[in-house]
């Protein structure tokens, strides 16, 4: 492609060295900014490590090196600033230097480690591009007849084809030094300078417009950037410091993506791109890409034998919109390269500055992550009587956020994944590479599928986490209702205080015999197993006398909050089809055209006292409905998620023995029973001998108040939202809540800085982050606080490990599994996984899938519409809803 504008006239001519004023090249000119903005750093060094075993010329070696130099004005050049501006200045000849440094001297076992080190050190000095000299060389003695030559040019006098002519010349001179023949090298017709001036007068006017309107168009609208799930979170300034990740593709696929190349009409440069904009693709769900090219730059016959800086990058923008399968992808590179490398006169800096993209300083403009596909080119280097080899040296640098390098040699494939290390860490970079090895064979294997549903990883990874992070299996009974459990609970401890509300309180007997006589009136007015009782109650006794009442006569409890506005309750009591209610006379519900029978709990005391208070007969099952919560969730509308036993006693169970809940233990309530947030606490509570603080509504917002009743009733478990209790905490000032127990945060996000600062406040306290919709019952997740914020932390805590029985999946929406570190919904399975929406079975259906991933028979996933990730230790990160309807607190205590 690189004869693209040959035949064009206007032939590149020598100007006159005198005029003194030299102007850049434009990329000169681009290079030259970017390294007075990274001061000394080696991003722009060409460094190349030649190990040389046989007897060497060493003098002839130099003297070449020397007649290279000489030949090539570039490699004497320098480009101090005049008034602002750089200028070339081609200085007379000067001998280059050949140091040698012999370590001959050192223990053999050592010495190719300490020239390995002396090569990096070489890489990776940086270069002064006013004073110059701008190439250097040192011959590093392993043995007497071993060496390493090291060689190191800047880039605004060279490229990567330049090394090639490079060391051709070098070894050509050489060999006829060593002959004791002069150099056969015929003198350049034009030099660097030469072509700097001729772009300069040949790319402006209609040609430069042409190309530039070109560029403008492909690169209009916002441009995409490269925002990596994986990168380290705060990675901010724009360091250089860079990594290397190498691999090859094995034979096989080397010949795969061949064939596929020939057979489809595109190359095989284009089938690695596909494959590494796929991959990109699937780590950001992102269909607008954009990726940076290099290409040789040398359209013009004059310029092949130069040593100078004329390689070019072009912008590969693809749209990955409509699914496109991966034949269609490899089309689709195939234009877009076609139409760039057309128009691939026009510099890219030259482009950057016509385009003004927005200049964040912490990424590099218009692309951050740039292919470079090297074909044929693989340098050996043949000295005469001498065997070669380049030595893998790094400047350590990384001029883009992730470049991937593939070379074609005779074995076959050769790459490596270059990036930034302050932004990637190797593990996640390691993992890429598999990666795009695992997509590269799916594609290949089966083009015709869609992109979106290519294999991302390999089948152990892939195990890793659909198998082996879920093994969270745990054998609890599964056929008791919860009012069982609590019911031979109240038998072991049936003196034990169960509930305190204000100066109230109620033994497990006193309670039970309540819950009792109120079931067994429940029951005469025919609730019975599937019935719903809507619960219409301030936080009271009764409130949970009333809970357990419905579950003992069989039915399920429909909790609404008082506070809420008599429409909403009249559409609950409709969409629940609720036949009876309990209230109190003092609530003041306003609903008039409602059907169900309301039953006032405090009017009721003498029907209730001739009730007997012994264990009614078990009208439920396990699998019946224990509860109807309705959540809004993010579109507003309410629905009810019906809840059974055995979901909810597998929770009580897991979380149980996931925070260590010792019998016997207290706990405070300060939230509606409305949300299955108090579910936390209740059954936990009740089920295990605990003591229940019930908090009335006003005291549970009264930071003061509260305080002091933690003061005098210390418990040993609380749960709340983060927002609740920052704002209780931010009427206490410094004073903690608690100094003491378990602090259970869940139902929204919280930051790691608030955290800490409660930690700092109330060091006794541990706090524990839970998370779960409603649908697969209160809480699936939790995450146990260490004392201090990790390093890797991002903003928000994590939300952590499954309880037992529950699955965790991280899927894109394919429903393909994503690797750890890239962003899926989260799907919920296992024992905890809800009966669905009541009376709609539509939105069950479309929210309660089945489950693709091998659960007990019948299995069902419910998709959260939360965005999270893995962490690499297999606890979960949340990132945000799908809707953005965030739940995140921007909290921040003085
Ligand atoms: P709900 O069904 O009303 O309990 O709301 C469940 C939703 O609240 C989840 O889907 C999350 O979006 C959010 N949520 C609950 N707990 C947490 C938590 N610990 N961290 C972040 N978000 C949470
Ligand atoms: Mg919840």
């Amino acid at each position: 492609m690189k004869t693209m504008s040959r035949g064009q006239t206007s032939a590149i001519e020598r100007i006159a060295r005198d005029g003194g004023d030299l102007p850049l090249s434009f990329s000169q000119q681009r290079i030259w900014f970017l390294d007075q903005l990274g001061q000394g750093n080696a991003s722009y060094n060409i460094p190349t490590a030649v190990r040389i075993a046989g007897r060497l010329d060493v003098p002839a070696l130099e003297r070449a090196l020397n007649e290279v130099a000489k030949r090539h004005e570039v490699l004497r050049t320098t480009f101090p600033v005049a008034d602002g501006l750089p200028r070339q200045v081609i200085s007379p000849f000067r001998p280059v230097a050949l140091p040698l440094i012999d370590l001959t001297g050192l223990p053999a076992a050592e010495r190719r480690k300490h020239a390995a080190r002396i090569a990096n050190e070489e890489a990776g000095l940086p270069f002064d591009l006013a004073a110059g000299p701008l190439m250097r060389a040192a011959l590093v003695r392993t043995k007497a007849e071993e060496h390493l030559a090291l060689f190191t040019m800047h880039h605004i006098v060279s490229d990567g084809w330049s090394r090639g002519i490079f060391f051709n010349e070098l070894v050509t001179i050489y060999d006829a030094f060593c002959k004791g023949k002069a150099s056969p090298l015929p003198e350049l017709a034009i030099q660097y300078a030469d072509f700097a001036h001729w772009q300069r007068e040949w790319l402006q006017g209609d040609r430069l417009d042409r190309q530039l309107s070109f560029w403008r168009e492909q690169l209009s609208g916002p441009l995409p950037t490269l925002d990596l799930p994986i990168a380290r979170p705060g990675a901010g300034t724009q360091t250089h410091k860079g990594s290397s990740e190498p691999f090859s593709l094995p034979a096989d696929l080397t010949a795969r993506i061949k064939s596929f190349s020939r057979r489809e009409g595109v190359t095989v440069f284009m089938t690695l791109l596909a494959a590494f904009k796929a991959l990109l693709h699937r780590y950001m769900s992102q269909t607008d890409l954009i990726i940076g090219t290099p290409v040789a730059g040398r359209t013009r016959l004059e310029t092949e034998p130069l040593i100078g800086l004329f390689i070019n990058t072009l912008a590969l923008r693809t749209d990955l919109s409509g699914n496109p399968t991966f034949r269609q992808l490899a089309q689709r590179v195939k234009k877009v390269t076609w139409d760039a490398f057309s128009r691939q006169d026009v510099p890219f800096e030259r482009l950057v500055e016509e385009l003004q993209p927005d200049r964040d300083l912490r990424r590099t403009p218009i692309f951050q992550a740039l292919f470079a596909f090297q074909s044929g080119l693989s340098e050996r280097i043949q000295m005469p009587g001498l065997t070669c080899s380049i030595e893998a040296s790094e400047t350590g640098a990384a001029k883009f956020d992730l470049t991937l390098y593939v070379d074609e040699t005779d074995r076959g494939l050769d790459g490596a994944l270059v990036y930034r290390a302050d932004l990637f860490d190797r593990a996640s970079i390691r993992r890429m590479v598999e990666h795009f090895m695992v997509i590269i064979r799916g594609a290949l294997a089966n083009p015709d599928s869609p992109v979106s549903a290519l294999p991302i990883m390999s089948e152990p990874e892939r195990r890793r986490l659909l198998v082996e992070w879920n093994q969270s299996r745990r054998e609890y009974p599964r056929d008791l209702c919860i009012h069982q459990i609590f019911e031979e609970q109240a038998a072991r401890t049936p003196g034990a205080t169960a509930l305190m509300c204000d100066a109230e309180s109620l033994t497990y007997e006193q309670l039970n015999r309540k819950a009792n006589q109120l079931a067994r009136h429940l029951m005469r007015l025919g609730v019975g197993p599937e019935s719903r009782v809507a619960i219409c109650l301030d936080r009271s006794l009764d409130l949970l006398i009333g809970v357990l009442g419905i579950l003992k006569a069989g039915g399920a409890y429909v909790p609404l909050d008082p506070m809420n506005p008599a429409d909403r309750i009249a559409l609950i009591l409709d969409r629940a089809s609720v036949p009876v209610l309990l209230t109190h006379r003092a609530i003041d519900l306003n609903i008039t055209d409602s059907a169900a029978r309301i039953i006032y709990l405090d009017e009721e005391g003498e029907a209730l006292a001739l009730e007997s208070g012994d264990d009614p007969p078990h009208a439920a099952s396990a699998e019946c409905l224990a509860y109807v919560i309705f959540t809004s969730g993010s579109t507003g509308e309410p629905k009810g998620v019906g809840v059974e036993h055995r979901q909810v006693s597998n929770y009580l169970n897991g979380v149980v023995e996931r925070l260590g809940i010792a019998p016997g233990s207290s706990f405070a309530l300060v939230s509606a029973v409305a949300a299955d947030l108090g579910n936390t606490v209740i059954f936990p509570s009740l089920c295990t001998g605990g003591r229940l603080h019930v908090i009335p509504r006003e005291t549970s917002f009264n930071g003061e108040e509260l305080g002091d009743y933690f003061e005098r009733h210390p418990v040993d478990y609380l749960k709340i939202t983060p927002s609740h209790l920052l704002a209780l905490q931010s009427l206490r000032g410094a004073e903690p809540l608690m100094r003491q127990g378990t602090l259970v945060l869940g139902g929204e996000a919280s930051r790691w800085d608030w955290v800490g600062s409660l930690i700092e406040r109330a060091p006794g306290c541990r706090v524990v982050n839970h998370y779960g919709p409603t649908e697969t019952t209160v809480g699936v997740l939790t995450f146990e606080v260490p004392g201090g914020r990790p390093a890797s932390a991002r903003e928000t805590l994590p939300l952590g490990l499954p309880l037992p029985n529950s699955r965790m999946f991280v899927l894109d929406d394919s429903l393909e599994p994503v690797p750890v570190g890239v962003v899926g919904e989260l799907y919920v399975g296992g024992l905890g996984v809800s009966r669905g929406y009541v009376n709609a079975p539509d939105l069950t259906a479309e929210r309660f899938i089945p489950d693709p991933f091998g659960g007990e028979p019948g299995a069902r996933l419910y998709k959260t519409g939360d965005l999270v990730r893995y962490l690499e230790d297999g606890s979960i990160e949340f990132v945000g809803r799908k809707d953005h309807q965030v739940k995140v607190r921007g909290f921040r205590i003085e």
